[in-house]
């Protein structure tokens, strides 16, 4: 059942309209809860920078409707290389998986907004959380307040959430940011369908094609770098960093160097709220970990919300910082390579063993 904007009570208050709050409002409504999905933005249309979603994810999309197929480019194999050499790689059908797709984030919420009732232009103000509900207060552009009482809350509000606050959570560090040069480039890209990523003293990079005829690049950079400033600063730099990269540039899209912080909650649901995607954990942008491991967890919330067990459900998440970061579950750690690889591939779980084994 869809409630519009004006009650009060509702079995499920979604906070976010990112896709991990679209996904989640869309299953809690599949399941006939009554169900509030608010944004403060006005609209879909942000952010509009290129993300991987792991096979996993596309599968995950499709189940509900929102196949990005279409809309992105298809990558069906992986490889790694050291300068210029390719080292090691392999299509991703050899590991079991289906293919990933990239895509500008902004293309996937357009797509699935046209068809979920998100409220935009909404804010929550703020929350107490409470068995055997929750009390929110919102309000609308006009600065209007009013009160929201819901059984159940998805925290789907990105790297600054209240709701993660509101459950009493802290955002923990883990190790130390990464520092990249992220960039979406236009020109010929010679390896169409593949996630490249080059391996070097700074640790893990990637490429990968872009609809068209455009790519993007994370490049790993130390502390004090910056990003090249015009096209031809662009062409010497991925000659030099990243020789592994076969993009002959046209020109710049745009380009930024940034210091991505490594964060995961240490609690994920509490009294029937719960926290996915950004809100949960930020982490290296090269394979959207974070976004994609949040649309696994809007799945599982939606599906604890309706067996009533929102804690068993979280609970395959709090293994969530071995994908997140690469930590070795047994409990050794891996060569920091290595582990960054593993952070970086299109899948988590079992998926990103079985692709680490295939690599060849
Ligand atoms: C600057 C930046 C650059 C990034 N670059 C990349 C990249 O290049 N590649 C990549 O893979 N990933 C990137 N990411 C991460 C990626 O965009 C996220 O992982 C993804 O958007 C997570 O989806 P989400 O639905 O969890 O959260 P978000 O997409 O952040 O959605 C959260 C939503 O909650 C809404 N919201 C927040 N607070 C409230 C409130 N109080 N009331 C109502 N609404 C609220 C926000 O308006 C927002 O729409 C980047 C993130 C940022 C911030």
């Amino acid at each position: 059942m869809i409630v519009r904007w004006g009650l009060r009570a509702v079995d499920a208050l979604v906070v976010g309209g990112g896709p991990v709050g679209m996904l989640a409002t869309h299953r809690l409504i599949a399941h006939g809860l009554s169900v509030l999905a608010i944004d403060q933005r006005p609209d879909a249309t942000q952010p509009r920078y290129s993300v991987v979603l792991h096979p996993a994810s596309v599968a995950r999309l499709a189940a509900a409707g929102f196949d990005p197929t279409p809309l992105g480019h298809t990558i069906e194999r992986i490889a790694i290389h050291r300068g210029a050499d390719r080292t090691a790689g392999c299509a991703l059908a050899e590991a079991g998986l289906g293919n990933a797709v990239t895509l500008p984030q902004h293309r996937l919420q357009e797509a699935m907004d046209a068809t979920l009732p998100i409220e935009r232009g909404i804010t929550m103000a703020s929350i107490r959380v409470a068995p055997p509900a929750s009390t929110a207060t919102v309000t609308d552009d006009s600065g209007e307040e009013r009160t929201v009482r819901a059984r159940f809350v998805v925290g789907a509000d990105g790297i600054h959430s209240r709701v993660r606050d509101a459950i009493g959570a802290t955002f923990v560090d883990h190790g130390a940011a990464d520092r990249f040069v992220l960039a979406e480039l236009t020109g010929d890209v010679g390896f169409e369908g593949e996630l490249r990523y080059g391996l070097d003293d700074h640790g893990v990079s990637a490429a990968w094609p872009l609809p068209d005829r455009r790519a993007r690049i994370n490049i790993a950079v130390g502390a004090d770098d910056e990003a090249p400033t015009d096209d031809d600063a662009m062409r010497a730099f991925l000659r030099e960093r990243a020789p592994w990269c076969a993009i002959d540039v046209e020109h710049v899209d745009w380009a930024t160097a940034a210091t991505l912080e490594n964060r995961l909650t240490d609690r994920f649901a509490k009294h029937g709220v719960a926290v996915a995607g950004d809100a949960a954990h930020s982490a290296n942008p090269i394979p959207a970990m974070s976004l994609n491991l949040g649309l696994a967890e809007a799945d599982a919330i939606a599906d604890g919300i309706v067996a009533h067990d929102l804690a068993a459900a979280m609970r395959p998440f709090d293994a969530v910082a071995a994908d997140l970061f690469g930590r070795d579950r047994s409990g050794s750690e891996p060569d920091p390579v290595q582990r960054r690889l593993r952070a970086s591939l299109p899948a988590f779980g079992d998926d990103a063993a079985r692709l680490l084994s295939a690599l060849r």
